[in-house]
């Protein structure tokens, strides 16, 4: 590792530690369940939570850095136990600079249905584009999870994918999107549930999502350049 790479790793270190506070802070994760990682920009390396470690223990050094085939290059920890799937997306989805996963409640409750979530709200449409799609189940292990990831975000505008009988992944340009994605995800998984309770919400119109979409990421989201 160069001084240069040296010096993005430590600030990402830093980075991908605090965000893992915003899982908590935002009511996002139970236990160690959920993690946050970043890609090194320009390396085929990421910065991940390490496996089975608590939140209030995760400082900036007990992150690990793997390579994206999930293998450690830095670190005294096993990385988390999602290493592979975060590892496949940034294989495949060379746009990505962050990727979360969570088991948050009402997100997962969708994921529990595989039915996604239906584009009933201007939020959902500024965020997601449209309905926020279902991926397949997919057992942990080998590269099924990230497949599935993948296969489904690229037939969609969405940040976000419900894994079917599991719960949902987010992606973003950086960590810091894929997070604001997974906090803005459980929030309209929770209202739309809401919302269900007397009667059905009725859909935006497609044209209106676009329009949307287009002005909330292109106009309003200037201060993510
Ligand atoms: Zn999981």
């Amino acid at each position: 590792m160069t001084p240069e790479v040296g010096a993005t790793v430590a600030r990402l270190r830093r980075e991908v530690a605090e965000l893992h506070r915003e899982l908590t802070r935002n009511g996002l994760v139970i236990w160690t369940a959920g993690n946050v990682s970043a890609r090194v920009p320009g390396q085929d390396l990421m910065v991940i939570k390490p496996s089975g470690v608590r939140y209030e223990d995760l400082t900036p050094e007990a992150m690990v850095v793997t390579d994206l085939h999930g293998v450690l290059v830095e670190g005294d920890r096993s990385p988390s136990s999602d290493t592979a799937a975060h590892a496949y997306v940034y294989r495949h989805m060379p746009e990505v600079g962050g990727v979360v996963h969570t088991h948050s409640t009402y997100a997962t409750a969708w994921a529990a249905r595989a039915e996604p979530i239906p584009c009933v709200l201007t939020m959902i449409a500024d965020e997601f584009g449209g309905d926020i799609p279902v991926g397949p189940f997919a057992l942990i292990g080998d590269d099924t999870i990230g497949r599935g990831i993948v296969d489904t975000l690229r037939g969609s505008r969405s940040p976000a994918v419900l894994m079917a009988g599991h719960g949902p992944f987010t992606v973003g340009r950086g960590a810091r999107d894929a997070v604001k994605a997974a906090v803005m995800l459980e929030d309209v998984a929770r209202t739309v549930h809401i919302s269900r309770q007397l009667g059905t919400p009725a859909e935006l119109a497609p044209a209106d999502v676009t329009s949307l979409f287009q002005r909330y990421q292109n106009v309003y989201g200037q201060e993510r350049a």
